[in-house]
């Protein structure tokens, strides 16, 4: 049934990319496990899958050791400073810096590994309460004041989109977070290199498509719905 999920998720994809007129590879599908079992990690992983998202960082660490190597773990939900030690020699990226004390803490971790670890910053696009991340008109800013540090380097911005039931509310905020990215590009910042844009999720990742994302997060659409009260039973989170 995975596989199925899988096969229409790249079919939706690949339209979406037709549509927008770029190419399927342009745009990575981050297949987002949470909560979810190994089983069926592996199962999505068969069907070649190789880009995971998790945004815990324990279930990162536990997971990581039973899947195969080659998988790219992407840490896309909000990360404390005193977690970073759980996934810094596991993931490949980390969407989600929205803070200063944040990134200085990834940088001194990833300084003790002898790695630079590829960062988006996080932006709040509807300025909602409930969320983290930056005010789209301190990104610029903040992009400035992280660029410095030599052990992370930027390479983008990440949003998660207001909840809605019909995606083409979020059309404008997907469309002004990839102005945004452009426009820091264009500032040409050392050490920042503004390519990559993680935004759409389940409801919304053709819509992103369209609107320029290069990496969609896409869980239930996948996996199917998560069922958090069964799984915190059954001690997978
Ligand atoms: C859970 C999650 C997703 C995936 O959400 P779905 O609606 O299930 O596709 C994407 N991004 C982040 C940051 C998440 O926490």
């Amino acid at each position: 049934m995975l596989k199925e999920n899988l096969a229409a998720v790249e079919q939706r994809i690949a339209e979406a990319c037709a549509r927008a007129g770029r190419s399927r590879d342009e745009v990575t599908l981050i297949a987002v496990s949470k909560t979810k079992p190994v089983e069926m990690l592996s199962e999505v992983y068969d069907a070649g899958t190789r880009d995971f998202g998790e945004n815990k960082p324990q279930e990162i660490r536990d997971k990581y050791p039973q899947l195969p190597e080659d998988i790219r773990w992407h840490m896309i939900g909000h990360l404390q400073r005193n977690k970073i030690k759980y996934i810094i020699d596991k993931v490949c990226m980390i969407h989600s810096v929205d803070s200063l004390r944040l990134a200085q803490a990834i940088d001194e971790a990833a300084e003790k590994l002898g790695i630079v670890m590829p960062v988006l910053v996080e932006v709040n696009v509807a300025g909602e309460e409930s969320k983290d991340g930056i005010r789209p008109e301190e990104t610029e800013d903040f992009v400035r004041k992280i660029s410095v540090l030599p052990h992370i380097h930027v390479e983008g911005l990440m949003t998660i989109a207001p909840y809605t039931e019909n995606p083409e509310e979020n059309r404008p905020y997907f469309r002004n977070l990839s102005k945004l990215c452009v426009d820091i590009r264009e500032k040409n910042i050392d050490n920042v290199s503004m390519y990559s844009l993680s935004m759409g999720m389940t409801g919304d990742y053709e819509i992103a498509i369209e609107e320029g994302a290069t990496m969609v997060r896409v869980g239930t659409g996948i996996f199917g719905e998560r069922f958090y009260p069964r799984a915190e039973a059954d001690g997978r989170v």
